[in-house]
């Protein structure tokens, strides 16, 4: 790997790369990878994360990766809900084409090469779907022993997607944000590389969606970018991309932030609401947006830290902003997860009240593909017309 430090994002310490567990020694908040990018730093040829973004990445190229394909995502401008909501400038960052349909496959491989840089055979993951089934398929492919752990609340959609690479499955019975300290408590002790949410290369694979967006906007950033927030590890990437960029010289400016949450569920937008630099334990997480449902975010108090230290803001919405908004993305020909959908419904809910403007140019993240949830259908029903054949024509007139 190349030389790099782990420096925790709150108090600052450097820790050794060589670290295993995710967080400061001192404080307890997340830690980041903090890597020289090179002058000339530049998108190469290649057909995965590795190749593409080499001189952003603390890889070297004989390091050991096991790739599906995933990011290079299309950056698609919005016709119909830009022309709903008066804005010329509106594109979605298509995650839901990854190799297993959402964003966390970017940050599955980068984590999944630091694991294997480590000799790791053991991995594993906590996770309410996305992330499971997305390290279930790189733990196969890399023929490692994977362990998933699951919330007993887990949909049960969600788990033959997950059964199907084969992985062990433990059910939990507890509360899931504690679930994430106690897997790298365990894992640290019995060798399982626990690629969560929010450790440092998983956000290192999150960062190339930010370098991308910038990639395909023609080397710019966009005047706003709009994130779902759960966890906290992807926001935190998108931002440290861009961030990297602009310390490279290679951009002037930072996009305004929007971390956007279901009211349901809303630890980080209650604290920024509420002038607090903490997030607090949701009791009650309720909301169609699954994948975001977190209740205790782990790198809650860090997405603060980031709205704080550039220009951003945290949204919450309703379950109802969410649907619609989940219907309008489907207007526009893409098929997003609930979760989804809640950065589109947040960007509405900014521009009616003048918190974000119509010549803004604004990529709204879509993280994950809609038949993953497909209990969200019941809320898209429409009606059918039936016929027989030789009816068919005069049922085509009417
Ligand atoms: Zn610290």
């Amino acid at each position: 790997m190349r030389p790099h430090t782990l420096r925790c994002t709150a108090c600052g310490e450097e820790h050794a790369p060589e670290r295993r567990l995710p967080r400061c020694a001192t404080c307890g908040q997340p830690l980041d990878v903090v890597l020289e990018i090179p002058d000339g730093a530049a998108p190469r040829d290649g057909i995965d994360l590795f190749d593409r973004w080499r001189d952003f990445l603390p890889f070297e190229p004989d390091d050991p990766v096991v790739t599906l394909g995933e990011g290079d995502t299309p950056l698609l401008p919005s016709r119909r809900v830009a022309a709903q909501l008066g804005m010329e400038r509106l594109r979605f960052k298509n995650e839901t084409v990854n190799p297993t349909w959402s964003f966390k496959d970017r940050g599955t491989a980068a984590a999944l090469a630091r694991a294997l840089a480590d000799g790791a055979d053991r991995i594993g993951t906590v996770s309410s779907g996305n992330m499971a089934v997305s390290v279930a398929a790189y733990g196969a492919r890399a023929g490692l022993d994977t362990t998933i752990l699951l919330a007993t609340t887990i949909a049960d959609e969600k788990v033959p997607p997950i059964a199907v690479h084969r992985p062990r499955i433990v059910m939990v019975d507890g509360d899931y944000g504690e679930l994430y300290f106690r897997s790298l408590e365990a894992g640290e002790v019995l060798g399982i590389a626990f690629l969560n949410s929010d450790v440092p290369f998983r956000v290192e694979g999150s960062k190339t969606i930010a370098l991308e967006i910038w990639e395909q906007l023609g080397r710019r950033v966009p005047d706003r970018i709009v994130v779902p927030v759960s966890a906290g590890g992807n926001f935190r990437g998108i931002v440290k991309g861009f961030a990297e960029l602009m310390e490279a010289g290679l951009v002037d400016r930072m996009p305004a932030l929007v971390a956007a949450q279901a009211a349901g569920c809303a630890p980080v937008a209650s604290a920024w609401a509420e002038g607090r630099d903490r997030v607090e334990h949701v009791d009650h997480p309720d909301t169609i947006a699954h994948a975001i449902d977190n209740p205790f975010p782990p790198s809650g108090d860090q997405v603060l830290r980031l709205l704080s230290r550039y220009d951003g803001t945290a949204v919450a919405v309703t379950e109802e902003e969410i649907i619609a908004a989940q219907r309008s993305l489907a207007s526009d020909g893409l098929f997003g997860q609930p979760a989804a959908a809640v950065p589109l419904a947040a960007l509405r809910r900014l521009m009616e009240s003048g918190g974000a403007g119509r010549s803004e140019e604004v990529v709204c993240v879509v993280t994950g593909a809609g038949l993953k949830y497909t209990a969200a259908l019941a809320h898209h029903t429409s009606e059918t017309l039936h016929c027989r054949l030789d009816d068919l024509a005069e049922t085509l007139q009417g």
